[in-house]
């Protein structure tokens, strides 16, 4: 079909709604099915597809990660989910880019009190570092009782955010080390 200039700025209304351009000319009337038909069948067409959860929030929307030679090549909504049927939100969508980004950093970054820049440092000193940092903290400040002595052994100095991609599994190991400690201020977005 013919699609206008004009036609198609009336039309970008409707890609507020959804967000692309490619919404602007489906709004009047163009149809890419055909064409995202085929582009989605090469994209996976020999891929295997493995059933997955997307960890973002606690809706737990059902992926299908598309692997080759074991390495990811897409993530979409899983079809048969019954609450999801196929679709994901947006931050859902985007989830392939936690596995595949040439953006993400893969070193630890420090930041020295009063510096300007990043240095990269290797994991274990990082770790090592931040042990180190936790156990002064808590030694300074551990509280064992109230002053009406009541036992209450924590620590309010630290507080342990937690991010969304961290699964069951990981938040449960993290709540025993936290409470271990005594730290009582623990957050995280994940809830699946
Ligand atoms: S972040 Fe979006 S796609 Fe992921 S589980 Fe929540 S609603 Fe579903």
């Amino acid at each position: 079909m013919d699609v206008s200039r004009r036609d198609f700025f009336k039309a970008s209304g409707a890609a507020a709604l959804t967000g692309t351009a490619l919404g602007s000319l489906t709004a009047v009337g163009a149809s890419f099915a055909p064409t995202m038909a085929h582009a989605q069948a090469l994209r996976i067409q020999h891929a295997k597809a493995v059933p997955s959860v997307c960890p973002y929030c606690s809706v737990g929307c059902a992926t299908l990660v598309h692997t080759v030679g074991g390495k990811i090549v897409n993530i979409e909504g899983d079809p048969r989910s019954p609450h999801n049927e196929g679709t994901l939100c947006p931050k859902g969508a985007a989830i392939y880019q936690l596995h595949v980004n040439p953006n993400r950093p893969t070193k630890v970054l420090h930041r020295a009190p009063g510096a300007t820049d990043w240095e990269a440092w290797d994991l274990e000193r990082a770790v090592t570092r931040v042990a180190e940092l936790i156990k002064k903290t808590r030694d300074e400040t551990f509280i064992e009782r109230l002053e009406n002595g009541t036992p209450v052994n924590c620590t309010t100095s630290i507080f342990s955010l937690g991010g969304a991609t961290l699964d069951n599994e990981w938040n449960h190991i993290h709540q025993k080390l936290m409470r271990g400690l005594g730290i009582v201020a623990i957050e995280n977005q994940a809830r699946i």
